[in-house]
């Protein structure tokens, strides 16, 4: 049985932990979000783990290689932890269905709008995904959520969702989930 404590907010990486750019592979294309360590500060202090969960078929597609994302993986881990964020685990999917080379093209379950990279999350952490939170800036985030159980599913959106309202709770600023998780969460552990 899953821990009640045991929760997570799992967070997407590109357009939620760093500004969008399109297959952002170095480090000087690597631009925080405003407002990313307040958010991981105020979640970890309610007892979250933290954990990001993000699709990298710019692998897949050969526009850079596993060795340059560990790299600038390792970078972003070193900044959360000047900032005294820790973040337990970066799960990533280097595949792409249509678009892969080679061994790359592959219909991943862990491809996000799939929920494999949150369900080996949840054996590898024993988490309780009911309790647990989803940040993400694109549908395909959101779906990943509902489709593993993620109790709380946030789109991050300066736009309308086109997904059914009732299925996530949107808001445009990372200063604003912060506010939300804040007010509706308490400290578990
Ligand atoms: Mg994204």
């Amino acid at each position: 049985m899953p821990d009640q404590m045991n929760r997570a907010l799992f967070l997407d990486r590109d357009g939620v932990v760093n500004v969008e750019k399109n297959y952002v592979h170095r480090i000087a294309d690597f631009e925080f979000v405003s407002g990313i360590m307040d958010l991981c500060a105020c979640a970890l202090t309610l007892g979250f783990r933290i954990i990001i969960i993000t699709n990298q078929a710019g692998i897949a597609r050969g526009y850079y290689t596993v060795r340059d994302y560990d790299r600038l993986t390792g970078w972003m881990l070193d900044q959360f932890s000047l900032h005294d964020v820790h973040i337990d685990r970066v799960y990533y999917c280097p595949f792409h269905p249509t678009a892969g080379l080679g061994k790359y093209k592959y219909d991943s379950y862990d491809r996000k709008p799939n929920p494999g990279m949150i369900l080996k999350a949840r054996k590898d952490f024993n988490l309780a995904l009911p309790d647990s939170v989803l940040i993400g800036d694109k549908d395909t985030d959101v779906m990943a959520g509902l489709s593993a159980g993620v109790g709380y599913n946030v789109l991050l959106s300066e736009s309308l969702p086109d997904i059914e309202d009732s299925e996530c709770l949107h808001y445009s600023s990372l200063p604003d989930i912060t506010a939300w998780i804040a007010g509706n969460f308490r400290q578990s552990r």
